[in-house]
């Protein structure tokens, strides 16, 4: 077996975006100017979304969104445990306490049915993920936030294209936060964006993203606008920058394409695993959605399989194959189990799931002859 390393994602880059990044180069104009003004239309245009303010991470994304709440020590922001850090880092810088609920095991979802009883007087925001692309309930979510007065960020970091009951997540609701890291289902290198329909809340992270200055930088460079400005607020720098919008232009216009590739092959996982008695596969819940597929995530039933997780992704990147892990439950990482005293068995059904889950292989290019690689190892693995 001597072919090559088979990555557990790969980002496509088409001919068009390479040169539309070229040409970006040679243009003179490299940070925010008009190709990060095209892609924010057309983000608008495909989300459904009044106002989106692209920037350089989902992180900052994260960030921003939660500092425009000016959040007070003790205020308690709820989450998942079942997520990358960021979730949970962004609400600590922000300076409120990630006050965890429980994942329902089906979906890895946030179990919206205990949602509820962790709201107290301090509860200033409920910060839902949609889990490898799948929508968390959100009718539940928003009753519940207009029931207790919070806002909602939706970390939707997987979810661009992710639809819940017919409609796309960005195009309704409070605030969402998308990211066009490499391994997402598009990308601008690193980037991402706030979708929201509040216009105050967008003229804040306007601000907040380029230093507090009330005037966008190209307006200031350019023959018509003036070379003045205000500081209105301690402001940070999180802009993207037209070299990354330029890859975003294009991959915005194949994404539904992804979507597509994802999909099949995740279909055709799901056949070729059903019968295993080793692997517990993803399943949907029974409202309408349509599900992104960022991750295929399978969980290792280590009792059956005569290795647990790690053992089997080793074994398989011994065989040149990479797998991914997202995600281990954040609460057990050292940092929030000695600031907020978390443990082991605070979140069973988010500790199984993270002790057992693996994301196979899983990009827009990946090919037919790729992902028999992948099952022809697991055979390899599990002979039956
Ligand atoms: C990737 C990711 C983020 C952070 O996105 P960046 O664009 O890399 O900052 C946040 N939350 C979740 C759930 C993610 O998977």
């Amino acid at each position: 077996m001597s072919e090559a390393f088979l990555p557990f994602s790969r980002p496509f880059i088409s001919r068009e975006a390479i040169d539309e990044v070229v040409s970006c180069l040679e243009s003179g104009w490299i940070t925010t100017g008009p190709r990060v003004a095209q892609f924010t239309e057309d983000l608008k245009q495909y989300l459904g979304a009044p106002y989106v303010m692209t920037l350089s991470s989902a992180t900052a994304g994260l960030h921003l969104a939660l500092l425009t709440m000016k959040l007070e020590p003790g205020d308690e922001v709820i989450t998942t445990p079942l997520t990358f850090a960021a979730t949970l880092n962004t609400i600590v810088l922000a300076g409120a306490r990630p006050v965890l609920v429980d994942i329902d095991p089906h979906t890895l979802n946030m179990d919206v049915s205990r949602i509820e009883e962790k709201i107290t007087s301090k509860t200033r925001a409920l910060l839902p993920v949609h889990f490898a692309g799948l929508p968390v309930d959100l009718d539940e979510i928003y009753r519940i936030a207009n029931q207790y007065q919070l806002r909602v960020i939706e970390d939707a970091a997987h979810a661009i294209g992710t639809e819940y009951k017919g409609k796309k997540i960005g195009s309704f609701g409070d605030t969402q936060v998308f990211s066009f890291h490499p391994n997402k289902n598009m990308t601008t290198g690193e980037g991402g964006c706030v979708a929201t329909r509040d216009a105050a809340l967008a003229k804040q992270i306007g601000l907040l993203r380029f230093h507090g200055i009330d005037r966008e930088s190209w307006n200031r460079f350019s023959k018509s606008g003036s070379q003045d400005y205000d500081i209105v607020l301690p402001g940070l720098k999180y802009n993207m920058m037209d070299i990354q919008a330029a890859l975003g232009l294009h991959q915005l216009k194949e994404l539904e394409g992804f979507i597509e590739r994802r999909t099949e092959l995740v279909n055709r996982y799901q056949e070729v695993l059903r019968d295993w008695p080793q692997w517990i596969l993803p399943s949907e819940p029974s409202f309408s959605h349509r599900h992104a597929w960022h991750l295929y995530t399978p969980l290792l039933q280590e009792e059956v399989a005569g290795m647990d997780r790690n053992e089997f992704m080793e074994r398989m990147k011994n065989k040149n194959i990479g797998t991914g892990l997202h995600y281990r439950a954040v609460h057990l990482y050292p940092y929030y189990r000695d600031q907020f005293g978390f443990q082991r068995g605070d979140f069973p059904q988010a500790e199984a799931v993270g002790d057992r889950i693996v994301s196979l292989p899983l990009f827009p290019s990946m090919t037919d002859a790729e992902q028999d690689r992948v099952i022809d190892m697991m055979y390899s693995i599990f002979p039956h």
